[in-house]
């Protein structure tokens, strides 16, 4: 038992959810949440942040679900971090979908991460999607000065420091000197007349542009792979291009089930399939028809699971390979009375033996009680209102001279 399900709560996981549900769950909602694309949902996406930093951490995991989020705030995990200390909300994100490391980020551009909702046939057929992004890209007119060369002059209100520093007088001797960013030059310690900024990117040296991209889905790829496009990402003056980096999401299927290269569905037969034998057909991922056979004499049982090999995913880069399709049977029994009393009887005739009870003449009791079954739900209700029928141990009861068990006299 887990003391408090908060963080679980957040990323909308059970407390016994595996790493892969996690990374999952966290996948999804930070990609929602991000800051580019829901930018008053700030406070959401630092507490996906945490629940997953500490869902995904094994160690703090334990901890919290041994202490709750008063346990984490203290630090108990023993390792890393100070008292309470979450990293930002950017780093977990980064370090999740690539971003690359902390010193790749200060000579780069931003990456750009999207998420793309594909089907579990284009997963396994191979597809090309094209996908629109808007992206920062330096001005070609100005070429990223943002206006005329030479135009750019050093700021006079801070000669070029891009700081301004100002004193206060407090009274009569102390002063106090105030810092602050330049705001003539914006802190860049250079600026430009208005004549000379480039007219296409009034100054700001990039534009937002249209970006059509083509995703090529390869065959056997998986649901949260990701396709990078390097150098795609935001152009910055100055700066090597981000990446833009595509995180599959696979639609749900509504027959198939993806489990690593396996594809697994259920399969109901009726009871006669089950004992005698069937062909069912199964529409698979590229269109083709498999007819699942059953000869007869092989037997299906509830609950068994079969497999039938190479009908499963191909795999990704080896896609003349492929897993198995695991099919989980169940079995449809007849509705009651689906025969009539005597044709029951010739049916038993067919079926193996009963397994006979122990002969009533061996126990010495002299009272049988015949307990009748009901179903689950109504014998809660009836619990104490449950009624035996005593049968009383005579020969009169068994018909044929004993050898036919017990019966029940319901009057
Ligand atoms: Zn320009
Ligand atoms: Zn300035």
């Amino acid at each position: 038992m887990v003391k408090e399900t908060g963080y679980y709560d957040m990323l909308g996981v059970k407390p016994s959810a595996s790493q892969d549900e996690l990374k999952k769950a966290y996948r999804k909602l930070a990609l929602k949440y991000h800051p580019d694309k829901n930018p008053t949902e700030g406070e959401k996406f630092k507490q996906i942040s945490q629940a997953y930093e500490v869902l995904s951490d094994s160690q703090k995991r334990e901890v919290y679900d041994r202490g709750g989020e008063q346990a984490i705030k203290e630090g108990g995990s023993g390792g890393g971090g100070g008292r309470g200390a979450f990293r930002s909300p950017m780093d977990i994100f980064d370090m999740f979908f690539g971003g690359g490391g902390r010193m790749h980020k200060e000579k780069k551009g931003k990456n750009i991460v999207h998420q793309l909702t594909v089907s579990l046939e284009e997963l396994y057929n191979g597809s090309t999607r094209k996908l629109a992004v808007q992206k920062n890209v330096i001005c070609e007119r100005c070429e990223g000065r943002g206006g005329r060369k030479g135009a750019l002059e050093v700021c006079a209100m801070c000669r070029g420091s891009g700081v301004q520093v100002q004193l206060h007088q407090l009274g009569f001797v102390m002063l106090q000197q105030v810092s602050a960013v330049c705001g003539a030059c914006q802190g860049q310690g250079q600026r430009m007349s208005h004549r000379d900024r480039c007219k296409t990117c009034v100054g700001r040296k990039i534009l937002r542009q249209k970006k059509i991209l083509d995703v090529h889905i390869d065959k056997g790829m998986k649901d949260g792979q990701k396709v990078v496009f390097h150098g795609e990402g935001d152009q910055e003056p100055g700066l090597e291009p981000g990446d833009i980096i595509i995180v599959l999401d696979q639609r749900e299927h509504p027959v198939f089930t993806r489990q690593g290269e396996d594809l697994v569905m259920a399969m109901e037969l009726q009871l006669v399939e089950a004992l005698c034998g069937f062909q069912k057909p199964v529409q698979t991922l590229d269109n083709r028809t498999l007819l699942v056979t059953s000869h007869p004499g092989e037997l299906i049982k509830p609950g068994n699971v079969k497999c039938v090999l190479n009908e499963g995913m191909p795999l990704h880069r080896r896609p003349y390979e492929k897993g198995r399709l695991i099919i989980n049977f169940t079995v449809v029994f007849p509705v009651e009375n689906f025969l009539p009393l005597n044709k029951l009887k010739e049916l038993e005739r067919y079926l193996p033996a009963k397994q006979e009870a122990d002969e009533p003449e061996a126990m010495d009791h002299d009272l049988y009680i015949c307990a009748d079954l009901e179903d689950c739900d109504m014998a809660r209700e009836r619990r104490h209102q449950r009624h035996y029928y005593y049968v009383e141990d005579d020969d009169d009861f068994y018909p044929g001279g004993g050898g036919g068990g017990v019966q029940c006299q319901t009057s």
